[in-house]
């Protein structure tokens, strides 16, 4: 087969991994066959009970070991990011900083939110004591994207792993050499069982992990693809975490700071060329200062570089994207939104220069799909409620931004959305303490924080006599006596 820059080809049963912006090979690897997936999921298996059996303090020392391994080796990992996907380096070694943050904060934490612990009874049941513990599913499978091919997969790997689980990965097809990076380096610190291991491939990897009997999926990609994991995790009753796409919104108020505003948007519409799923893709101004912030994010999103090296704005990653945004621009424009930065022409494949369209119809393709470029809309709107009920008229609810200062807080608590950042964006995702995940097509579960530790454990609960009973009830020898009592005591419990 040849190979196109950056589409991903099997060759001679190998994936074939490129640059999309130069067609550099960045790495071959064997296609994993169904079978393959099988045995890796056995493996898994075998590996699950020794990995559980470390408890925290076992896995805490190995964990730490491999967060150090990832600091210490952060440049080569960014530069490899960098190869493989086409993003800027600097933009690269942001992301793999959250990402370690996050696996040193599940590592930290899990003995504390998971840890066996004794929790209160009620008078009902005042006679036995209670306990809650979290026991690990077992085996997890990851299915990721690419377009945070680092930070997306440990969200779920290094909470799953705290969480005492063993993990089958299958990156997207668009970074098997970051994936593969990431299970080699656990491997050197781990090399006891395999305790994570990589599967590589096109969909229909990821579609075999599904049907592999692992305990738990994690699925990150698309709201599409999260419809078929889920189709086909329901056969075996597999529970599954989804994080899917977005069409996140920021709200800027009249009292906002407008060079803050405008630094925050341009970075969250346009950061790893916009390919985010917690990107900025519509902005909703209110009137009064509606032009201001137009003119200030235009002299922004206009002076930077967009290249290959060293450059702000990489290629975009996914080839077959280019003719989404393609689309989503020109539509934009022949419907009545007028470009004041890019446009058209700006689509340059395997680049496309920011674009900033004013004006877009509301039910346009722009405001309403993924576009997943670095394009942004932003539209006039009389005041904050408007729009709220604009940003909240989609399917997708992941996150989103609320620029201002009176009204900024209530305003964030009324945007149906999973995250949102007040005056800053995407913030959000780097806060370790707290859940990440969506509503409505964006998907459900949570990663991230002790609600992400939780993703990945069973709750387990006990209850343990400590007493005779002082009212019978969960026993056929009660006496009508005592039901009398237990009526009694109902209505002084719950009567008033
Ligand atoms: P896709 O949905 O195309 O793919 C995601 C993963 O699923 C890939 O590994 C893919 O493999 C795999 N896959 C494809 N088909 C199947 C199947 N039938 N069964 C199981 N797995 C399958 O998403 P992208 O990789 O294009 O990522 C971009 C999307 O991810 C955007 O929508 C973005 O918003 C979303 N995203 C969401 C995030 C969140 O946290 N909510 C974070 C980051 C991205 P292959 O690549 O080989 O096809």
């Amino acid at each position: 087969m040849t190979t196109v820059t950056g589409v991903p080809t099997v060759d001679d049963g190998e994936l074939v991994s490129t640059s999309p912006a130069t067609g550099e090979l960045a790495g071959r690897f064997p296609v994993a066959e169904p079978e393959d997936v099988d045995r890796a999921v056995d493996r898994a298996r075998a590996a699950a009970d020794w990995w559980a059996g470390l408890g925290f303090a076992g896995r805490r020392t190995r964990l730490s070991r491999w967060r150090a391994m990832l600091a210490n080796r952060l440049p080569e990992l960014a530069d490899l990011c960098h190869r493989e996907t086409g993003k800027p380096v600097a933009e690269a070694v942001v992301e793999i900083l959250a990402a370690i943050e996050h696996v040193d904060w599940a590592n930290r934490n899990a003995k504390r939110v998971l840890g066996p612990r004794r929790v209160r009874s009620r008078l009902v049941l005042v006679e036995h004591s209670a306990h809650l513990e979290y026991q690990p599913y077992g085996v997890v499978g990851v299915i990721g994207p690419w377009n945070y091919p680092v930070l997306t997969p440990l969200g779920s790997i290094g909470y799953a792993l705290a969480a005492g689980n063993t993990v089958v990965f299958k990156p997207s097809e668009y970074s098997p050499a970051v994936g593969q990076w990431l299970v080699d380096t656990f491997a050197e610190v781990v090399p006891e069982q395999p305790v994570f291991q990589v599967v590589h491939g096109l969909g229909e990897v990821g579609a075999a992990l599904c049907h592999a009997r692992v305990d738990k999926v994690a699925f990150t990609g698309s709201t599409g693809t999260a419809k078929r994991v889920m189709a086909a995790c329901a056969e075996s009753l597999t529970p599954v975490v989804l994080e899917a796409g977005g069409k996140d919104a920021m709200i800027v108020d009249a009292d906002a700071d407008l060079d803050a505003a405008a630094e925050a948007c341009v970075w969250g519409a346009l950061t790893n060329a916009g390919q985010s799923c917690i990107g900025i893709e519509r902005a909703y101004v209110v009137d009064a200062v509606h032009d201001a912030f137009v003119d200030k994010v235009v002299e922004r999103a206009g002076r930077l570089t967009v290249g290959v090296d060293g450059a702000d704005i990489g290629p975009i990653t996914m080839p077959r994207q280019i003719e989404v945004i393609r689309r989503h621009i020109t539509d934009a424009v022949a419907r009545g939104g007028r470009a004041v930065l890019g446009g058209p022409e700006a689509v340059q494949p395997p680049y496309v220069r920011p674009t900033i369209l004013l004006g877009v119809p509301e039910d346009a393709d722009a405001i309403r799909e993924e576009t997943f470029g670095p394009t942004l809309t932003i539209n006039r709107v009389a005041d904050a409620d408007e729009a709220v009920s604009r940003a909240n008229a989609l399917p997708y609810g992941l996150g989103g931004s609320v620029f201002g200062r009176r009204r900024a807080t209530e305003i964030a608590a009324r945007i149906r959305a999973g995250m949102v950042a007040v005056n800053s964006t995407l913030t959000f995702v780097g806060m370790s303490t707290l859940p990440f995940g969506g509503v409505g097509d964006s998907g459900f579960g949570r990663i991230h924080g002790p609600d992400g530790l939780r993703e990945f454990a069973r709750s387990k609960a006990v209850t343990r006599r400590r007493g005779p009973s002082p009212l019978p009830a969960m026993t056929f020898e009660r006496t009508p006596a005592q039901v009398e009592r237990i009526v009694k005591m109902a209505r002084i419990l719950y009567g008033r």
